[in-house]
């Protein structure tokens, strides 16, 4: 062969390897630089410690990181910041668990992880540590709270008379089961309704499907011969000194009388204080009253949602909207009451 030919095929042949590095080269660094990354989580679980759960998160002995941890009423999200460059751990499918819905990670950038927890039922988060290889998330299982609502009146017994003409029986009704659903959609509150229908229901009933309550509501509405009373108000038991024949009282009962007495109050005044201003309150919206449906073993408190005998009140009492904004603020002061128990 000529020199010049074997040169030239030389420099082809050079040219050939040459453009194939260019359009590989990238590739190969970039497997290199992947496989480099290190997949920092060791093991993952969740143990149980009396009536205390841990969400556990191990990490390789030589990671170093930071966490920044967001815990929500049912799951939690981490960020974890890594010294070094890493890589998320491949994430296992969770069946059947009865706490855990399932967890992922996400790559955030070339040092960071995002990962998400989430749990079938509500909790609250009791602690957060971390040390340098673990993550420990410690929580408890939100209790469901027992509420009864009572619709006042029913069936024979029709409450006040509406300026429309309707009755008490049927606003309370309404109002009760919207609240149901309302408390019940929260996914916090077990709600049994003294009555779910036009039914008459003698006291002694009512309390006795009261009976493993945490908490009672009686809805009701009010009349007065002064027309331009309106509002509303929440009633709760008097003193002892108020009640008669309360000498006759023993003293053990008397102290449990002023325990309840106290949380209802509490509850009352949270409620109060959650009511928007938009919904009118009486002068004195914390009232006494001696009713026999209150003289419970827990809170129980009596909500006069307004007055029938009113214009305004008679048209507030058959809207949606009023018994939207009022049922919020129940579920609101209830969360808020739990909340401080707890
Ligand atoms: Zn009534």
């Amino acid at each position: 062969m000529h020199k010049v030919q074997i040169l030239s095929a030389v420099i082809k042949k050079s040219c050939v390897i040459f453009i194939l590095i260019c359009i590989f080269l990238p590739f190969v660094c970039a497997t290199q630089t992947k496989v480099s990354n290190i997949q920092p989580i060791k093991k993952i679980y969740l143990k149980k410690e009396s009536d205390k759960y841990y969400f556990c998160v191990d990490f390789e002995n030589s990671v170093h990181f930071s966490p920044r941890i967001h815990t929500l009423p049912k799951g939690a999200k981490l960020i974890l910041s890594f010294k070094e460059k890493v890589r998320a751990p491949k994430t296992p499918k969770i069946k059947n668990h009865k706490l855990i819905n399932g967890y992922f990670f996400e790559q955030i950038g070339e040092s960071s992880l995002l990962m998400i927890l989430s749990l079938k039922e509500r909790v609250n988060f009791v602690e957060k540590r971390y040390t340098n290889n673990s993550i420990r998330l410690g929580f408890k299982l939100q209790k469901k709270r027992n509420i009864v609502i009572d619709a006042g009146h029913g069936g024979k017994d029709p409450g006040t008379r509406c300026l429309s003409g309707d009755y008490e029986k049927n606003i309370a009704l309404i109002a009760a089961i919207e609240l149901r659903n309302k408390l019940t959609a929260s996914g916090k509150y077990n709600v049994i309704l003294t009555r779910d229908r036009d039914q008459f229901v003698p006291i002694e009933k009512r309390k006795e499907l009261a009976a493993n309550a945490d908490l009672l509501i009686s809805l009701h509405t009010d009349s007065n011969s002064d027309k331009k009373m309106r509002g509303m108000s929440v009633y709760t038991l008097p003193t002892l000194d108020f009640v008669k024949n309360e000498s006759t009282i023993p003293q053990q009962e008397s102290d449990e009388y002023y325990k309840n007495l106290a949380r209802s109050r509490k509850f009352a005044n949270t409620l109060v204080s959650y009511i928007p201003t938009s919904c009118k309150f009486k002068n004195h919206p914390r009232r006494d009253v001696e009713l026999k449906i209150l003289k419970l073993l827990y809170p129980a408190i009596l909500i006069v949602l307004g007055c029938v005998s009113n214009k305004i009140d008679n048209q507030l009492l058959h809207s949606r909207a009023f018994r939207e904004k009022t049922n919020r603020a129940i579920l609101y002061a209830l969360d808020k009451f739990f909340e401080k128990e707890e």
